[in-house]
């Protein structure tokens, strides 16, 4: 049997291999992905976003055994931001996740932000439609929120969840750049700490001068606590109004096709960048183009240009 084929049987060795395939660029991964497409679409994704510190990785701890209590099966995609002076990527999140190691209804994976070839956005959707297809129920992407690559990720997620924590007016600063038109719920943690209410109220105020992306879903804000399990109750429940808010007919309909465009044209790019690229480094006309581009002989807008005719043409 293929690794598609075991994947879809639920193997979680195979989606392991899988997922490392599409992580070192093997091409044959495009293979198998082709054969899973179809069988994608039945899991619910659900984002996760704050900055590094606010209680993500404890949150979605919480979460995953209120799911698991629900006989629900989780993959979870932690992207690492990576250190660009270690190499190496964070492994908070998969410490703090280790009660659920031996659970197989729990997968958690960490993504590196940097190395893949393709974009981030591009390997998430892999790694979601991996998981989705090996039958998991909900696949949870926990991101630290920053860059337009990520704003991307969020974009495919169904439901979109933004953490902060009481007194972090940069943070709602970083919010209103550019997560804010896509979230779903904001959650205020750490309540524990003074200035929570502050912080909610300051919160409620953005949303009400905000005109949202989505015409009527209004942004839920919640309070808790989540190492001691405060608050979790009240997430669950936003989490489950806003899915029942989105699995309104031409809602859905919608939000699925912003998925599908957010990721083929990803696509599209990569694929056309990559095959180009590899077909002028092959004949030797990439170092000949820099060397001209250099000593002024020729511009880069009309060799992009000549390039993308002759294609064309080819
Ligand atoms: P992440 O980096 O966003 O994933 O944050 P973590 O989940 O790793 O949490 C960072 C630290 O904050 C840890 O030491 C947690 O124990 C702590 N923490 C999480 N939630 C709360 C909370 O509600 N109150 C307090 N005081 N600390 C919390």
């Amino acid at each position: 049997m293929g690794l598609a084929e075991r994947i879809l049987a639920g193997e979680i060795r195979a989606a392991a291999r899988l997922m490392k395939e599409v992580d070192d660029n093997v091409p044959s991964a495009v293979e198998e992905l082709k054969k899973l497409y179809p069988h994608t679409g039945q899991a619910y994704v659900l984002g996760i976003t704050g900055s590094p510190g606010v209680g993500k990785s404890t949150l979605v701890d919480k979460l995953i055994t209120a799911f698991r209590a629900e006989g629900k099966t989780i993959g979870v995609l932690a992207i690492d931001p990576t250190s660009p002076f270690t190499g190496g990527a964070i492994l908070g999140d998969r410490i703090r996740m280790q009660g659920h190691a031996t659970d197989p209804g729990v997968f958690i994976r960490s993504l590196a932000t940097r190395g893949a070839m393709g974009g981030l956005s591009r390997s998430t959707s892999a790694m979601v439609h991996i998981l989705d297809a090996m039958g998991r129920d909900i696949v949870l992407i926990e991101t630290v929120g920053v860059g337009q690559d990520e704003v991307d990720v969020f974009k495919t997620v169904q439901t979109a969840v933004v953490v902060t924590v009481p007194g972090m007016g940069d943070d709602i600063q970083a919010i209103k750049a550019g997560i804010l038109e896509i979230a779903h719920i904001f959650v205020v943690n750490k309540a524990d700490r003074e200035g929570a209410d502050r912080t909610m109220a300051e919160l409620a105020m953005m949303l009400e001068f905000n005109t949202y992306g989505e015409k009527d879903w209004r942004p839920i804000v919640v309070k808790a606590e989540a190492v001691r399990s405060v608050g979790v109750d009240d997430l669950l429940e936003a989490i489950g109004r806003h899915r029942a808010w989105l699995g309104q007919g031409e809602t859905l309909t919608n939000h699925l096709r912003e998925r599908a465009r957010v990721e083929f044209l990803e696509i599209l790019k990569e694929t056309l960048s990559e095959r180009i690229l590899a077909s002028l480094e092959e004949a030797g006309r990439l170092r000949q183009i820099i060397a001209q581009l250099a000593e002024k002989e020729t511009d880069p807008y009309s060799v992009a240009e000549g390039i993308l005719k002759e294609r064309l043409r080819g």
